[in-house]
């Protein structure tokens, strides 16, 4: 192990409530952990139904004046934010390895540079809320605008929250709306300091952010009958209660949830000339460096049996080569679980695997929460599973990947596509066909193929099926989850 890099902290931020342009610091706190070594990094402030409350009143008092501001000048806000981002990199990088144990090398400097980016794409292309002329004929001039909900509330988790707290960010004040935002319990630091770097930059009230537990700030904004539309990044179960309280009074929602992503090998993929770069694609799509804690992680994979065997051994040769340490060494190439929780639900899923007769290809069953020092699983990869098996079925949301078997293109489709998710999924072959009929067949909402990379601002990205609604990331996503159209018809003297 090398020297484990220092963080520095938040200052204002650790109030935890920044609203109406000031920092408020709650009488509640929450510890933050550090899951990497199992102890508590520091504590700030916990808001509620109260702080939601004033949030979102501010927010509707800065609602008028923002939304009459140019698009170019509320686009250079975010592209100025994008900048500081990136002016203190490595500094947010390290709190965010930190408090969600993603490694400071494979991930957490990647996503503070990729959150930076995507500040500065929709800072580019905010003006591009643009409407229509529609062709009526002589004597009648229509034509339509883009228009902002309104007060937007935004709830993120704490799998990649500084890249989904920055794509919210970007796609409520981009388009006119203002905001409130609520981090995840579990890592609301990187979030805070960023908060920090924009908190002279935006109007009083434009953006706003609540540190707080899901039950009571997350349930408050969700609930709040002044927020005009929800933009909700979590798990399912969470989504569906977000979505239903959103119907309740017809506000607008957008939702990010699980998934359980198919990855598809055909044989060419694993000729001895593409092997290697496959089974690279493969460990990449499974997000291993992330401890698989993403929802578009390529879980479960299904590889060609004329090609099984090379494609595996090496598969299970490169997961085994990564190394598993704490989040803030640059030698770990994977960090830790987020917390104790998710480490015995991780553990609970392989368990009940081997039980059942699963075949470790690599990996084990974690061992037991009271005698683990860091929540660090290692990657795992079962065979002798079926597709209807549970760890197939559900997002076990840990380094844990299950691979099949298929020689049937029909029947793998149909393995791919039976399940109720549909988020990503991971295509590898070299024959564009075979490539373009796959896309075609899969029920997914975003595909790679040749590769496990991960979203790049300006693809819509979104789910299918029990994934998601709406697609964000980019500016089409955007104007269609953020803004609705006005239309305007007159008839002119002729
Ligand atoms: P979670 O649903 O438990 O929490 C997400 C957020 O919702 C947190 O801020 C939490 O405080 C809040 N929350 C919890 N209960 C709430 C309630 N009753 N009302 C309102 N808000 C509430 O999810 P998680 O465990 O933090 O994140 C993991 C999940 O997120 C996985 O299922 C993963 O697939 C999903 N995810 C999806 C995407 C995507 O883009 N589709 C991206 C990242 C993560």
């Amino acid at each position: 192990m090398t020297d484990l890099l220092p963080i520095s902290l938040p200052t204002d931020g650790l109030a935890g409530c920044f609203i109406d342009g000031a920092w408020h610091r709650p009488a509640d706190t929450l510890d933050v952990e550090n899951p990497s070594r199992r102890e508590t990094i520091t504590t700030v402030g916990k808001g509620g139904a109260a702080e939601i409350d004033t949030a979102v009143a501010a927010a509707r008092r800065a609602l008028p004046e923002w939304r009459a501001r140019p698009a170019s000048e509320r686009g250079a806000l975010l592209a100025e934010l994008g900048r500081r981002l990136s002016a203190n990199h490595e500094e947010v990088a390290r709190l965010l390895a930190a408090e969600t144990g993603n490694a400071i090398r494979t991930q957490s400097r990647g996503e503070t540079a990729g959150a930076a980016g995507v500040l500065t794409y929709f800072g580019g292309v905010a003006v591009e809320q643009k409407g229509e002329v529609l062709p009526f004929g002589p004597g009648l001039f229509s034509y339509s605008t883009r228009e902002p909900l309104g007060v937007v509330g935004s709830i993120i988790p704490w799998n990649s929250p500084l890249q989904l707290g920055c794509g919210k960010i970007s796609m409520a004040l981009a388009t006119g709306n203002t905001l409130v935002l609520k981090p995840a319990e579990d890592a609301p630091l990187a979030i805070l300091r960023l908060t920090e770097l924009a908190a002279d930059l935006f109007p009083a009230g434009v953006f706003n952010v609540v540190t707080g537990v899901g039950e009571e700030a997350g349930a408050a904004l969700a609930a709040h009958p002044d927020v005009d539309k929800l933009s909700f990044t979590g798990s399912s179960e969470v989504g569906f209660s977000v979505a239903r309280q959103a119907a309740e009074r017809l506000a607008h929602s957008t939702l990010e949830l699980g998934g359980k992503s198919p990855c598809i090998v055909f044989p060419d993929a694993g000729a001895p000339d593409r092997v290697d770069a496959t089974a690279q694609g493969i460990v990449n799509a499974m997000r291993f460096a992330r401890q698989g804690q993403s929802c578009t992680a390529g879980s479960r994979l299904f590889v060609h049996e004329d090609v099984w065997e090379p494609v595996m051994t090496k598969v299970v040769e490169i997961a085994e080569r990564m190394v598993v340490g704490d989040a803030l060494d640059e030698a770990a190439d994977i960090g830790a679980i987020v917390n104790a929780e998710r480490y015995e639900e991780v553990r609970n899923y392989v368990a009940e695997a081997e039980q059942a007769g699963a075949t470790f290809l690599t990996g084990s069953t974690p061992v037991p929460v009271e005698d683990a020092s860091a929540f660090q699983p290692i990657p795992t990869v079962l065979s002798g599973v079926d597709n209807d098996w549970r760890i197939s079925r559900e997002e076990v949301f840990g380094p844990v990947m299950v691979a099949i078997p298929w020689s049937d293109e029909g029947e793998v489709i149909a393995m791919a596509n039976d399940t109720h998710y549909g988020l990503a999924a991971f295509i590898f072959s070299q024959d564009v066909n075979t490539i373009m009929r796959t896309s075609d067949a899969l029920e997914a909402g975003w595909i790679w193929v040749n590769d496990g990379g991960g979203q790049i601002p300006g693809m819509s990205y979104g789910g299918v099926k029990q994934s998601g609604q709406g697609r964000e990331y980019s500016i089409e996503g955007a104007l269609e989850a953020y803004t609705s159209r006005k239309s305007v018809t007159m008839r002119l003297a002729t």
